[in-house]
């Protein structure tokens, strides 16, 4: 054991189960773990104390994960992040690709992989936060549909205030790199349409839209 601080993780993920089972073997390990529910929670919680590592699942409600490492990364460069899902079996599956320094597939990783994936990112870490700091990370938002207008729209989350508005779209699906401020703060906010959310939360579009009757039209 050294005598130094003991690093800190925060764990977020929507699922109860899987979030106290990470948490108390991270603890185990002699990590201390900060945990929240989804991104907004984690953003809250960032505001108060910086950890060293996150872990985000990708599919989460009210923000996905793809959003919320890729405000991770804007705001807070220096924390390593590791996307974890149990939808794809790496990273590479991922369609676009994810912000993050490291990918966890639950389910099929086993519990042994996190740990030496997180040791691993904390012992590069010096050089992972400068590489961090040379890139401006674009805000990945997902495709929400139409407005009562029909024009497709996103909806951004301000990477310095956190207010969310909605901001109407093209609807070609570009993987471009768009700017617009912040309707709030005026803060230039860049970000790019992220259409693989159709791919991750399948069902619950399907009921989002049902719910919405025909909006799916177009
Ligand atoms: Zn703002």
């Amino acid at each position: 054991m050294s005598d130094s601080p003991r690093n800190q993780i925060l764990v977020v993920d929507d699922d109860q189960s899987i979030r106290t089972t990470i948490a108390m073997m991270l603890a185990e390990e002699g990590y201390e773990v900060l945990t929240a529910e989804d991104g907004f929670d984690a953003l809250l919680q960032l505001k108060a104390k910086i950890p060293e590592v996150v872990i985000s699942d990708l599919n989460m409600p009210r923000m996905s994960g793809f959003e919320f490492l890729s405000v991770i990364r804007r705001r807070f460069p220096q924390v390593l992040v590791v996307a974890m899902s149990g939808a794809y079996e790496s990273a590479a599956a991922i369609p676009g690709g994810v912000i993050a320094d490291a990918f966890y597939a639950k389910g099929s990783d086993t519990p042994g992989t996190l740990l030496r994936l997180i040791a691993n990112l904390i012992r590069t870490s010096a050089s992972r936060a400068i590489a961090h700091a040379a890139q401006s990370a674009p805000v990945w938002v997902p495709r929400n549909g139409k407005d009562s207008r029909g024009l497709p729209y996103v909806v951004l989350t301000c990477t310095e205030c956190l207010r969310a508005f909605p901001l109407n779209v093209s609807s070609e699906a570009t993987t471009a790199v768009m700017e617009t401020p912040c309707i709030f703060c005026l803060t230039e906010l860049r970000y790019v349409v992220d259409s693989s959310l159709s791919v991750v939360f399948p069902r619950k579009r399907v009921m989002t839209f049902a719910a919405g009757a025909g909006m799916m039209q177009g």
